[in-house]
């Protein structure tokens, strides 16, 4: 596969060989990440990188572009008939340039918007402070309960008081259904433009097993990366709603991306969407979403089987959030680097009223996509579950101080002492005949 890079660039080559490695003989949990297909692949590394597209089909700055037009229209096409809207944008570098997009379309710099806070599942984009889109409009976050669920009572105090121009609904650690409906009746209350942000859910929606939101939402971004299987990137769709709103609005969206925020379009992912959209629109798609809902109410009821709290007590989608306060605050670094060294590879997070920070948080956020895009379902969930409690409850004592000086020290001896356990590296073992079990890229070589 990269026979030129390694006689060209050995150096190169090697590490690229230690990450497909690691890609294959290890548990990917992280529930943002996914496999994609060979042939998306392929459609990445074609020559369609090599062309200057600025523009929209049939309206471009430079000449040459009649074929890459005719893939452009073909991802467009796609995507409309999966995602049921009127209008697709399939050039936004990734997921977050799509939603800055968005505030561009429908917003004015300085105007009030309204999301999810960060610490509470939300996503950097949806107007977190430190983002572009806290810095340069109002944002007013609202809040998950402290059971978990999105404080729905707040989102219409917030929107009465604030009357915001956008309202988001979507995140990246939230474990339920999202409740579009009830998000659309506040924001055509307050006259707001409504978008939904399905980064993460996207494939579930296709597949059917999430709510769909384009009966409600005026616009939908998400990335193509995650559920959706396909290459980085991302897309905004506006929805018949969306265009009853403001009939300008694809138009807005469009000039947002290009001119507004990009340049050329990336082509060669252009045509790897193109591809991934021709395979979430097989039969085959639907049962590989179910499969990865099935497979991640699994493992939840495996973790809790074993003694293991979740936020919301379980979830609906493809994620799960582990509440570790039941064992101290501050515990999610050492679960994330003790799982990492038994080859589970998940990310530490905040839970919400999370009583650490941010970057010491107490919850580690999984899921199972790209567990189930190797074909492996609830038998397996079940082992993973009980692998992982074992790890959690085998370093549930380390505590990480108050001091800064501290927390550098505990971290550290934490890891001397956690080097070379003979529990994890036995799990390490047992994953690795598990993934051999469950072939990734088989035959592929690098
Ligand atoms: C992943 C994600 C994004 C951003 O996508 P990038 O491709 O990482 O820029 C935006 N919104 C949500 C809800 C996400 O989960």
């Amino acid at each position: 596969m990269i026979e030129k890079i390694k006689l060209q660039d050995p150096e190169l080559a090697g590490f690229m060989k230690k990450e497909l490695a690691r890609q294959k003989f290890g548990l990917e949990m992280i529930p943002s990440e996914n496999f994609v297909s060979e042939t998306v692949l392929e459609a990445l590394g074609s020559v369609l990188t090599n062309k200057y597209s600025e523009g929209y089909p049939k309206k471009r700055y430079y000449g040459g572009n009649e074929f890459i037009d005719e893939v452009e229209m073909l991802a467009i096409e796609r995507a409309k008939k999966l995602f049921n809207v009127e209008h697709v944008n399939v050039q936004p570098y990734s997921g977050s340039p799509a939603n800055l997009a968005v505030y561009l379309a429908c917003c004015k710099p300085g105007d009030t918007i309204m999301g999810m806070n960060l610490p509470d599942g939300g996503h950097l984009t949806h107007g977190w402070k430190v983002s572009a889109t806290g810095m340069f409009y109002n944002s007013v976050p609202y809040h998950v309960k402290s059971d978990g669920y999105i404080d729905f009572e707040e989102v219409k105090k917030l929107a009465r008081e604030h009357r915001p121009k956008l309202i988001w609904c979507g995140a990246t650690a939230y474990p339920r259904e999202f409740p579009f409906e009830e998000f659309a009746e506040i924001a055509d209350e307050v006259d707001a433009y409504f978008a939904t942000d399905i980064a993460h859910i996207a494939g579930l929606v296709i597949g059917g097993v999430h709510k769909s939101p384009s009966e409600y939402a005026h616009i939908i971004t998400t990335t193509t990366h995650k559920t959706l299987r396909g290459p980085r990137g991302g897309m905004i769709m506006v929805t018949k709603k969306g265009l009853l709103k403001d009939p300008e609005l694809g138009m807005k969206i469009d000039r947002a991306i290009f001119p507004g925020l990009q340049g050329g379009p990336h082509d060669h992912k252009t045509a790897a969407i193109a591809v991934a959209l021709g395979e979430a629109a097989k039969p085959e798609f639907k049962e590989y979403a179910a499969q990865i809902v099935m497979n991640c109410k699994s493992l939840g009821e495996s973790l809790k089987k074993n003694g293991i709290k979740l936020v919301t007590g379980g979830t609906d989608n493809h994620l799960l959030l582990i509440d570790l306060t039941p064992f101290g605050k501050g515990k999610g670094i050492f679960v994330q680097e003790a799982l990492d060294m038994a080859a589970i590879t998940t990310n530490k997070n905040t839970i919400p009223a999370d009583p650490s920070s941010a970057y010491y948080p107490s919850g580690i956020r999984l899921g199972t996509p790209a567990l189930t895009s190797r074909n492996m379902k609830e038998p397996e969930m079940k082992t993973i579950g009980s692998w992982i409690a074992e790890i959690i409850k085998l370093v549930s004592d380390y505590e990480l101080g108050d001091s800064k000086d501290e927390r550098i020290e505990n971290i550290e001896k934490f890891r001397e002492e956690i080097a070379g356990h003979a529990l994890l590296k036995e799990i390490r073992e047992k994953v690795k005949e598990l993934c051999k079990r469950f072939p990734l890229y088989d035959g592929m070589e690098y």
